[in-house]
């Protein structure tokens, strides 16, 4: 039976977790979650800093040589153990990621499952780890490639999908055999504070993951990244927080991953099926509601098709249900804090501004928490603050095009390049599109790409290497060669 929210609170650590145990901050200091359906607080947690981080990232070095030798059956074991504890309570993950973040139940199940399917796949993945032996061309040496852990690696994740995010990290790492320091999001700590235990459960050693919950995030991380234990950061968030922590990690030459903010163009040509067009632009946009990374940012949609188009999606737009996740038949939760309300609100402002016509919502929903109607705008000028920065809200932005070679040029004229969507019948004319994208990931003809067997990852600023796929455990790889003479 699923506990109510408030006993599965009463279960969490304190925000840090060291070696195995719970513990407080060495200052004493704590800081506060919200609940943004209501704005009450929900929790308090110890606010590490740069002592408790020494400590988290000291034990990380200490137990790298033994988990590295652990057998990777043993390690897949663990990951596998820890999908089917996520599985078998999904009900209570859920709920617990809906309190803190806000996206509707049925959306947090959906994370949940998804986030988990990161433990199968890297379970599965670890087990297959290759090298390579062969001999050198000029046949004097026997080449022997081996792939080792990299070492203690640094994780780091925004606040909008509080599993998923963790579990694309925490999955390779395990395979691969590196040991982890893990800062969450201050906004929604909660979800890892749960996953942390469930994988000690699952059998994860003492020490492998340590976690440090903190309100001052520069603090912690900056002192890892210094200390000259860890080999590699991987963060998910913002590009000007990835651009800051890059050159942080330059002095030290770590390994990077960056998974970076997007500026999704979703393209609607003329022979679009405009029922699937609708369904993929309602599962791009609305999403987590609209705080994604893979959100359609920019909506371009073909100047024969746009009216129908704007029409039939204000309709199902304006049909939504907002309110607090926790309740049946909510489709759209709250944003994150008050100041994404206002961040949407100046967005639809200037859009109007500029000339943009609101065919539904276009204005915040009054609280208590933090809730904006489901928004469609019309003619919005490509000029508009609104098509050049990442909305994270529910708001539907329509920019007409005429040609393909148009809509390819308005699509890639950002400095992102994280995920492209294109609706068309003709299988030639989207591949020939997908193919013109800047773009890390393209969805023809769907508005969901994320899936753990894929490559999650962006070109430009939308970030360095990938998530996922078969590459994934890659970036926890480091590469050993070992020359043999031929005698
Ligand atoms: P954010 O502000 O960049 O924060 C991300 C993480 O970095 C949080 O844990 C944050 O801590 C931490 N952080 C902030 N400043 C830091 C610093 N100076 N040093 C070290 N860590 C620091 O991003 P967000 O608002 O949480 O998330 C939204 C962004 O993430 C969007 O741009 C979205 O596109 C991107 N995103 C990308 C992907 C992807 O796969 N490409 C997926 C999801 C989200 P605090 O929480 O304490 O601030």
């Amino acid at each position: 039976m699923t506990r109510s929210v408030t006993d599965i609170i009463a279960g969490l650590g304190t925000g840090i977790h060291i070696d195995g145990q719970w513990r407080q901050a060495s200052s004493g200091k704590t800081f506060d979650v919200h609940n943004p359906a209501t704005g009450e607080v929900i929790a308090t947690l110890a606010d590490g800093g740069p002592d408790d981080a020494t400590l988290a990232i000291d034990t990380a070095a200490n137990h790298q040589k033994d988990w590295a030798a652990v057998p990777a059956r043993d390690r897949s074991e663990i990951l596998r153990r820890a999908y089917e504890l996520l599985v078998e309570r999904v009900d209570e993950v859920a709920l617990l990621m809906t309190t803190e973040m806000g996206k509707p139940l049925a959306e947090a199940r959906g994370e949940v499952l998804y986030g988990a399917e990161f433990f199968r796949w890297f379970a599965e993945e670890a087990v297959r780890i290759r090298g390579d032996a062969r001999r050198s061309p000029d046949g004097k040496s026997r080449f022997i490639v081996t792939q080792e852990p990299v070492g203690p690696c640094i994780l780091i994740t925004p606040w909008n999908f509080p599993l998923a995010m963790i579990s694309r990290k925490i999955g390779p790492a395990v395979a691969a055999g590196c040991t982890m320091v893990y800062k969450p999001a201050s906004l929604t700590p909660l979800t890892s504070l749960y996953v942390t235990d469930l994988l000690a459960e699952a059998g994860l050693p003492a020490g492998i993951l340590s976690v440090v919950c903190t309100s001052s995030a520069g603090s912690v991380v900056e002192p890892w990244i210094d200390s000259g234990k860890a080999r590699k950061l991987s963060f998910t968030g913002s590009t000007g927080v990835g651009k800051t922590l890059l050159e942080q990690c330059a002095r030290g030459v770590l390994r990077t991953s960056m998974e970076l903010g997007g500026n999704a163009p979703f393209i609607v040509c003329e022979d679009a099926d405009l029922d699937i067009a609708l369904d993929a632009v309602m599962a791009a946009k609305m999403r987590n509601m609209g705080e994604a990374c893979t959100a359609a940012n920019r909506i371009l949609v073909h100047r024969t098709v746009i009216s129908d188009f704007a029409q039939r999606l204000s309709t199902r737009m304006s049909s939504l249900t907002v309110g607090d996740g926790t309740v049946d038949g909510t489709d759209v939760g709250p944003l994150v804090e008050p100041k994404a309300v206002t961040k949407v609100e100046k967005l639809v402002g200037d859009a109007v501004e500029r000339g943009a016509q609101v065919l539904t919502g276009g204005s915040r929903i009054d609280g208590p928490g933090n809730f904006y109607a489901p928004t469609v705008l019309t003619s919005v000028s490509p000029d508009a603050d609104v098509m050049s920065t990442e909305i994270f809200g529910p708001v539907a932005a329509l920019v007409p095009f005429d040609t393909d070679e148009e809509a390819v040029a308005l699509a890639n004229a950002t400095e992102f390049g994280l995920v492209s969507y294109v609706m068309t019948e003709s299988v030639d004319r989207g591949f020939t599109i997908a193919e013109q994208l800047e773009a890390g990931m393209v969805g023809f003809n769907t508005g969901l790409v994320s899936n753990p067997a894929a490559p999650f990852g962006g070109v430009k600023q939308s970030g360095l290497g990938r998530e996922g796929g078969l590459t994934g455990i890659d970036e926890y790889l480091e590469t050993k060669y070992i020359s043999i003479p031929v005698r």
